[in-house]
């Protein structure tokens, strides 16, 4: 049981009444409460954007402190460095996440280098508007921070990022390289799938709680797309104007539900 505690508004009537939920979005309600708390316990001392990114940094660093004392009960996964098959699909960002990123790419790159990402973020944003993760895979359509397999913002990476893992490269790389036969097998039982539950669970669980701490204190906890928000972001940097942004100005980048799947607005 959740307890007593509990505040979140949004949840109240949906996940909170029914465990069932929890399994089924894998979600791990001690997580969520915990992040929830410690993010809203945050949020009284500032809610500036330089406060924000520290909230990113607490729960990034409390979830990856959490999963590195569960980890040697899991089974052994196969991900490493220059293994980048998973990186093709779309990755959900909340707002403190996206000013992380962001402020680790002001900080390591000139000004030059800022204009040529922000000019290869919007032209690779097009290709993934409205694409849901599985036509990704499809096209096989990388994360724009992708770079010859390595993972260019690896320090700040989003929450999903970080809870993804596979007990076997070849699982991922079939998904990639043949998605639809092999979740095929999966739907009909013939393979097993072989991402671990169990860091998703908590990845998954901390993202939310944190969105949820934001909503509670009618802050922007919206789920954006990372590189369709990245795209807003950085013609917000160029235009000196990133402390004016507002969530009207992210919404084309927001995970929207479409015939099952989850895509931005094209744009
Ligand atoms: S942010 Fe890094 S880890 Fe995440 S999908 Fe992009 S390249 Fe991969």
């Amino acid at each position: 049981m959740l307890p007593k505690t509990w505040g979140s508004r949004r949840l109240k009537g949906s996940v909170k009444s029914n465990p069932q939920k929890w399994i089924k979005n894998l979600i791990e309600p001690a997580t969520l409460e915990a992040i929830f708390c410690d993010s809203k316990a945050q949020l009284t001392r500032g809610k500036d954007q330089s406060h924000l990114v520290e909230i990113a940094n607490t729960v990034i660093n409390e979830t990856d402190a959490l999963w590195a004392d569960l980890e040697s009960e899991q089974p052994n996964y196969a991900c490493h460095k220059g293994c980048s098959w998973c990186c093709h699909q779309n990755v959900s960002v909340t707002w403190p996440e996206l000013l992380k990123v962001l402020s680790y790419i002001l900080k390591m790159k000139n000004a030059k280098s800022i204009l040529s990402l922000a000019k290869r973020i919007k032209i690779h944003s097009q290709k993934v508007a409205g694409k849901s993760s599985n036509r990704r895979f499809d096209k096989k359509l990388a994360c724009v921070f992708l770079k010859d397999n390595r993972c260019t913002i690896h320090s700040a990476r989003p929450l999903q990022c970080r809870g993804g893992f596979s007990e076997e490269e070849q699982y991922c790389r079939d998904l990639l390289e043949n998605r639809t036969a092999t979740q095929s097998k999966i739907r009909n039982r013939t393979r097993i799938g072989k991402y671990l539950v169990a860091p998703k669970m908590i990845y998954n669980s901390a993202q939310l709680g944190l969105s949820q701490a934001l909503d509670d204190e009618n802050l922007d906890g919206n789920i954006y797309e990372l590189t369709a928000a990245m795209k807003i972001l950085m013609e917000h940097v160029k235009n000196k104007s990133l402390n004016e942004i507002t969530p009207d100005d992210l919404a084309p980048a927001l995970l929207r539900k479409s015939k099952g799947e989850y895509v931005t607005r094209n744009f």
